[in-house]
């Protein structure tokens, strides 16, 4: 397994596989690597085959921060995720340096217009101007056949789907399932920033969705009096700050009046300063 910081040496190594004619594919992520990343790196290497390559960015984006001290305290553990990448049978790890990647006179952007707006679009704004534009720069520098990215993000796979298709970039996009810790937590980095006591609460994201749809799948089809269910769920929940509770089109993110199988139910609750997303399909 190699590791590159340098563009210039990713270019290199970016030819020598397009000549040896060996698919590309890629695993963006921001590192602190989780079995969730790992499930995704998985997928890439089925996705490439054992001729193929397998890149996976590590790269903590700075313009998708909305908070400085969010991105301040983001985790960072190259060695350990460099060992996890080893072991997964990654061929690249691509961690370049923030100046690298924005330099000073920087003023180019990438907007998604639509999908990008509710959800934590609504809560932090520019996020996904951030997301798509390293996105977008990762994609012209990996060359990727195929990218993998998590549901987890649910916002941010529909938000870059689109954009692939809306700018016809050349690679396939798979979303993959959520990685959960045996108590139900969707996996994260941010995680390891929660205090015992945080991390007890934020059981009641997941066990509050997983709720809400057993009262779908009963029969409730109100959305209103859906959400207020998943709301009632999470009062009360010690240290818990709701951002949003929203049950939308899977496709448009719109919210809907009557829920119908495949909505797509998502929260955002802060527990102390870490601000933790999840969902699930109705
Ligand atoms: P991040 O490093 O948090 O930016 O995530 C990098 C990629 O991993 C994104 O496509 C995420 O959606 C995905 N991911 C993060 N957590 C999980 C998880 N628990 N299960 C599946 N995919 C995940």
């Amino acid at each position: 397994m190699k590791l590159i910081q340098p563009i210039p040496q990713l270019r290199r190594w970016v030819l020598k596989a397009q000549a040896e004619r060996r698919p590309i594919g890629f695993v963006p992520t921001m590192g602190a690597l989780h079995e969730g990343h790992l499930s995704l790196i998985k997928q890439a290497r089925k996705a490439v085959g054992l001729r193929g390559r397998v890149v996976v960015s590590i790269f903590v984006n700075p313009t998708q921060f909305n908070q400085k001290s969010d991105l301040k305290h983001y985790p960072r553990r190259l060695s350990a995720d460099i060992a996890k990448c080893h072991k997964a049978g990654v061929d690249l790890i691509f961690a370049p340096s923030a100046k690298a990647m924005y330099p000073e006179d920087f003023s180019t952007w990438v907007e998604e217009t639509k999908l990008s707006k509710p959800l934590c679009g609504a809560s932090r704004p520019g996020h996904f101007r951030g997301v798509c534009t390293v996105v977008l720069k990762l994609f012209n520098l990996v060359q990727p056949q195929v990218a993998i990215f998590g549901q987890k993000d649910a916002q941010q796979a529909a938000v870059v789907q689109r954009m692939v298709r809306d700018l016809n970039i050349p690679v396939r996009m798979i979303i993959a399932p959520i990685v959960r810790e045996a108590g139900g937590l969707a996996m994260s980095s941010r995680n390891q920033r929660l205090s015992p006591k945080e991390r007890e609460s934020s059981l009641s994201l997941n066990r509050a969705l997983k709720l809400t749809r057993a009262s779908f799948q009963k029969g409730k089809r109100n959305a209103n009096v859906l959400k207020k269910f998943a709301r009632q769920q999470l009062r009360g929940i010690p240290g818990l700050r709701l951002d949003y509770l929203e049950l939308v089109d899977r496709h448009t993110l719109q919210p809907v009046v009557k829920a119908s199988a495949g909505d797509l139910l998502a929260v955002a609750a802060f527990f102390g300063k870490t601000r933790l997303i999840d969902n699930v399909h109705l």
